[in-house]
């Protein structure tokens, strides 16, 4: 039942800024994805955790609340409400008064539990938002004996042990006095019905197990570990009570060319040193497609150019949109002809002592170095 501090899942100080937690965050994710880590079962709770302590620490209210009361805030991830002061306190106190069972109105409608799925999205489907379908697995009322738990046709009566209340009391001597416990009915397990015959495809039960398509659509910009609430498409309430929410954590793959951070895209591209020495114009590939781009004369390998606005936008904040960074590299040629090595000795010569200041003040310190001074 205890749970690791937060900060100690993501492996950052508590002074951490919102940057260091989302790279920890990243990093830990990718460490645990289950799909990368099929045969280690502990890796899904892993995953689990970690994403939890992310949910909290990157959210700056959250954070500071956690901050304030760690684990025991009352309005906590996972609090069963998805906002507001949810669960409680109380009920746990009660339980441990009177050994479980009675603590929650077991008898009144109860809310159903709130569901969490991932979901693997593609690195575009991230940027621009996409609408898709997950198939979850849930409790639904049966359709046979509509939740009822009974056979069609067949007699349900009054539980005779509680007479339909679903609760037994019980009179309790404590240190503080004699108490009034009341307890779910033990007969009847709260439903108050005796059922002749059951239902054959519940079991009596009155829910079934099915596989649900909900539309999930998603937002531009979400990144690894960004959730959404889809409410009331959560577990089914009991009496009554309304469904759970439904809540989806997004794993965003990693792209072949482009690399994320944050709303930034960075990207590497070739250049041969004929390009870099004389110029030109490229194409890049960016999210929103090909964009032409100036290559100066004497560009240096590992420059980097700035596409801005074609970066990822940012997440339900219309028309904002990080950049799009381009690092060239510089290829040096190889398996030349010998006609070409005798042209670029030919350069070389040429050249001579005429290097541009900036060459030649690298090469100086390189000599210098070598020198030992
Ligand atoms: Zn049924
Ligand atoms: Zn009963």
């Amino acid at each position: 039942m205890s749970k690791r501090d937060f900060y100690e899942v993501l492996g950052v100080g508590k002074e951490s800024t919102p940057d260091e937690i989302k790279k920890a965050y990243r990093k830990a994710a990718r460490q645990y994805h289950p799909d990368v880590n099929k045969d280690d079962p502990g890796a899904a709770d892993k995953f689990k955790e970690v994403t939890e302590a992310y949910e909290v620490l990157s959210d700056s209210d959250k954070r500071a609340r956690y901050d304030r009361f760690g684990h025991q805030d009352p309005n906590g991830f996972g609090g069963g409400g998805a906002d507001g002061f949810g669960g409680g306190g109380f009920g746990d106190i009660f339980d441990m008064f009177f050994g479980g069972g009675g603590g929650r109105q077991r008898n009144g409608p109860q809310r159903g539990q709130d569901l969490q799925f991932q979901m693997q999205i593609d690195f575009k489907e991230a940027a621009f938002g996409a609408d898709k379908e997950v198939e979850i697995p849930r409790w639904e009322e049966c359709d046979t004996c509509h939740g009822s738990g009974a056979k069609p046709g067949t007699n349900v009566s009054q539980c005779g042990t509680c007479h339909g209340s679903g609760q037994q009391e019980q009179v309790i001597s404590t240190p503080l006095g004699r108490m009034v416990n009341r307890a779910t009915c033990r007969t009847c397990g709260g439903s108050g019905k005796k059922i002749e015959q059951r239902c054959g495809t519940c079991h009596g039960e009155g829910k079934v197990r099915k596989r649900r398509k909900i539309k999930i659509n998603i937002p531009a910009g979400v990144d690894s570990g960004n959730r959404i609430r889809v409410p009331g498409a959560g577990e089914m309430g009991q009496k009554g009570g309304p469904q759970g929410d439904l809540f989806i954590v997004f794993v965003v793959r990693d792209h072949d060319f482009f690399e994320r951070d944050g709303e930034d895209v960075h990207c590497q591209v070739p250049l041969t040193f004929v390009q870099a020495a004389l110029g030109d114009e490229i194409e890049v590939p960016t999210i929103d497609g090909k964009v032409k781009m100036k290559i100066p004369p004497g560009t240096q390998s590992g420059k980097v150019f700035r596409l801005r606005g074609h970066g990822i936008p940012y997440l339900n904040r219309n028309n904002m949109r990080g950049d799009q960074h381009v690092h060239v590299v510089v290829v040096t040629p190889t398996n030349l002809t010998d006609n070409q090595k005798e042209l670029l000795r030919e350069l070389a010569s040429s050249m001579g002592e005429e290097t541009h200041e900036q060459e030649r003040s690298l090469f100086e310190r390189l000599k210098s170095a070598f020198l030992g001074d």
